[in-house]
């Protein structure tokens, strides 16, 4: 059964599009922000995504940039019905299609349909992911990371903070965020955790950990993972 991931913020227009999708049979997947919607994405392989724009912390011409970059889903971008700029930004960045909100269920319906049976058509990428980013390389799947090529043994926390960190490289993830992906959201504990963990993965993937180039202090905030340049 085809699986589709709704990332919307509006929370009784996502729960009707997701009863309506249920009844037909879906799988539905719920993001209400972008950061969220996008980590089940990556982690989720969907066979369809449908995006709305503003979204919290990540918006939806963001996400499809980047999950273009990543792999061939398709995604359905909901825009406003008039914005014209929407739509062509959308479709420049890859989107599949879009619909201007508001809609009858009818045509979404029938668009989600024609859509799905047009990706079954075309093979898709179901290679394993591996996360890459200068010098360090992951491979959640068999939970190996290596800088160069040499492997690295992080502890379980630490693995899944450089996972966490590498997928999301280039966007600043607060403190607060990178406990509930990696704690999950009953830990019990302070951000304090978080900076301890980071001193111990530094250690291990940076050359100079006291100058650190690929894990970033974003001083207030959190940290934000980039590969140097010269990388
Ligand atoms: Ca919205």
């Amino acid at each position: 059964m085809p699986t589709i991931l709704l990332i919307e913020d509006e929370f009784t227009f996502a729960e009707a599009l997701r009863y309506n999708l249920e009844r037909e049979g879906y799988l539905v997947l719920h993001a209400s922000d972008g950061i969220h919607g996008l980590d089940l994405a990556r982690r989720e392989l969907p066979n369809l995504i449908v995006l709305d724009i503003m979204l919290p912390r990540l918006d939806g011409f963001s996400i499809c940039r980047i999950l273009r970059q990543e792999s061939d889903v398709p995604i359905m971008m909901l825009t406003a019905r008039q914005d014209e700029v929407d739509r062509i930004a959308g479709l420049e960045l890859g989107a599949d299609d879009y619909i201007g909100k508001p809609f009858s269920l009818g045509e979404f319906l029938a668009r989600v349909r024609a859509i799905l049976r047009r990706s079954e058509r075309q093979p898709r990428h179901t290679g394993r992911e591996l996360l890459e980013a200068g010098v360090i390389k992951v491979d959640p799947s068999s939970r190996r990371a290596w800088r160069d090529s040499d492997e690295l043994t992080l502890p379980q926390k630490e693995f899944d903070l450089l996972t966490c960190l590498i997928r999301h490289h280039g966007i600043v993830l607060s403190r607060d965020l990178l406990l509930d992906h990696v704690w999950g959201s009953d830990f019990v504990g302070d951000s304090r955790t978080v900076d301890v963990h980071i001193r111990w993965l530094r250690e291990k993937i940076e050359y100079d950990p006291a100058r650190p180039r690929y894990i970033q202090t974003v001083r207030g905030i959190g940290y934000r993972f980039e590969a140097p340049a010269d990388a």
